[in-house]
């Protein structure tokens, strides 16, 4: 997924390992197999190759002997903060690292006892007091340094572990490891066949990537704003008087889309509600939900609008009531594992609708096929996956 923020993403996976000092998340085993074999081509694509020491002649022909570099397969979480602080810091010590190398004198007294007994560095220091004497002067200073920090844990801070001003090694590689870590395929179309359900978020985290979802520029099937326009109280207040005139222009349309509205209304009309409570049997109350089950027939609509109206609560706005609809009910033979049995059953139709849109170009406008549901007319809900229905289909006559 292409995101908007990137930050949001480090969020997100922050949050995902809380409380996991390793920062290692659980792969699925199928994925974890196919995000290590694509790592491993992607690494050999990119050049993210060293040498390979168990070939002999690596290292010196060029193009002999090269394996993947040694790699973490998922990136390390770090707080922003952290990042930040060490990235202004950079430019100080650049700065700090200059001024000192122009203090000769500093450099020599410093390394003075080190000199006697560190062969090394007293070579070094060799080189170093030899160009003192030359008042050698460098007009053009050079640095690529990489200085090194670990969290600690005890204090929540940032410490330097040092500071490297020579072959400050793998700038190169580093940054081919954030190329290969780069959550690298743009994700053209998400398409949910969850996320309509409170079941289908069980923490914050599946709101937090539903929101990552929605700000990335992926194609969304739904969009947030299309799946609230399925709600039931959208439905119900698309019905009402002058409402489709906001939305569409053409007078037939209009008309033919009014003509299969049944009756819907919203809680806050009393004489409806005092209607339902009456004759419960002709309505139907329904929350904002999907997937079927969720509705309210019979009694318990009496006993829920009863219970909401002496609450004088707010719960109200949760729902809508709807006319109760009663199709024809005919003898038919349903078949359910594997047993058959005969019933008088009714059918809902469903009409498959898909719309592709750019800006002002519609691409796409279709009817593209149907559902027919059938199910033992007894039965209040329609879902084949809840359990109460079978799949169908249609015979034209
Ligand atoms: P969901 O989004 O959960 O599928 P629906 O509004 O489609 O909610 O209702 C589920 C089922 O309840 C429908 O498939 C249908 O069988 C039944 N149902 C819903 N509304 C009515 C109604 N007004 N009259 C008769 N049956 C209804
Ligand atoms: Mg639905
Ligand atoms: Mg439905």
């Amino acid at each position: 997924v292409q995101c908007g923020r990137s930050d949001e993403l480090e969020e997100s996976r922050d949050k995902a390992t809380e409380g996991h000092g390793s920062g290692a998340r659980e792969v699925p085993p199928g994925l974890l197999e196919k995000l290590v074999y694509d790592a491993l081509v992607w690494c050999s694509l990119h050049g993210l190759v060293v040498g390979d020491k168990s070939v002999q002649r690596s290292g010196t022909d060029p193009g002999i002997g090269l394996v993947h570099a040694p790699f973490a397969l998922l990136p390390r979480p770090l707080t922003d903060g952290y990042w930040r602080q060490a990235c202004e810091l950079a430019p100080i010590f650049n700065e700090l690292v200059d001024r000192v190398s122009l203090d000769g004198k500093f450099l020599q007294d410093s390394l003075s006892r080190t000199k006697k007994v560190d062969a090394f560095t007293g070579r070094l220091l060799d080189i170093h007091s030899k160009m003192l004497e030359m008042n050698k002067r460098e007009d053009i200073r050079l640095g690529l340094h990489r200085s090194d920090y670990m969290l600690d844990a005890e204090t929540n801070l940032l410490f330097q572990i040092e500071l490297n001003t020579i072959s400050s090694s793998f700038p190169g590689l580093s940054c081919l490891v954030s190329e290969l870590h780069k959550g690298g395929q743009t994700v053209a179309v998400v398409y949910f066949r969850a996320g309509y359900s409170p079941n289908d978020y069980p923490s914050e985290s599946e709101w937090r990537a539903r929101l990552l979802m929605e700000q990335s520029n992926a194609i969304k099937c739904p969009s947030i704003s299309y799946h609230l326009v399925g709600t039931k109280k959208i439905q119900q207040e698309l019905a009402k008087p002058n409402v489709l005139e906001r939305f569409l222009e053409n007078e037939n349309d209009i008309a033919k889309l009014r003509k299969c509205f049944a009756g819907l209304w919203s809680l806050d009309n009393i004489d409806v509600v005092k209607s339902a409570i009456e004759r419960p049997e002709f309505f139907v109350l329904k929350p904002q939900r999907e997937g079927g089950g969720n509705n309210i027939y019979g009694d318990k609509v009496r006993e829920t609008l009863i219970r909401l109206q002496q609450e004088g609560s707010e719960e109200l706005a949760a729902y809508i009531l709807m006319q109760r609809i009663f199709p024809t009910a005919s003898l038919s033979y349903l078949v359910r594992e594997g047993i058959c049995h005969q019933d008088h059953a009714i059918s809902e139709l469903g009409i498959y609708g898909a719309y592709l849109r750019n800006k002002d170009k519609v691409i796409m406008n279709d009817q593209c096929g149907y559902l027919m549901r059938t199910k033992v007319s007894t039965s209040n809900e329609g879902g084949v996956a809840a359990g109460f229905a079978v799949l169908d289909s249609i015979y034209l006559t």
